[in-house]
């Protein structure tokens, strides 16, 4: 069951092309690895919040951001080991190998500290 396959409509976010759907990540028909000018950058790991205590992205939480939606977030303070709620969507960002990735960034309009004593 995947909601990407059912809708079959989920663009990429760069240049509107597919996105392919595999086991460890989501990325454009026309990805091309760094380099190359000619293609595409999208490429989303499943495990991209794996480092803030989060599971695996779902098809769902990635279709959502696909969409341009926020998808709310629970996450762990790699610092506080502090549980806190954001909310994620997907951007570019300037990595520190110079590189521009597309990440999840996060929006903290509502952010609380979980379980702060
Ligand atoms: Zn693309």
């Amino acid at each position: 069951m995947s909601e990407l396959k059912a809708e079959s409509k989920a663009q990429c976010p760069k240049c509107g092309g597919e996105i392919l759907v595999g086991l460890k990540n989501f990325r454009c028909r026309r990805f091309i690895k760094s380099g190359d000018q000619s293609g595409c950058n999208f490429i989303l790991w499943r495990n991209d919040l794996e480092r803030l205590g989060k599971d695996e992205l779902s098809d769902q939480e990635v279709a959502a951001m696909l969409r341009g939606e926020e998808i709310a977030l629970e996450l762990v303070s790699p610092k506080s080991f502090k549980i806190f709620a954001c909310t994620g969507k997907l951007g570019e960002q300037d990595c520190k190998d110079g590189k521009i990735r597309w990440r999840i960034i996060f929006t903290y309009p509502d952010v609380k500290v979980l379980g702060a004593s």
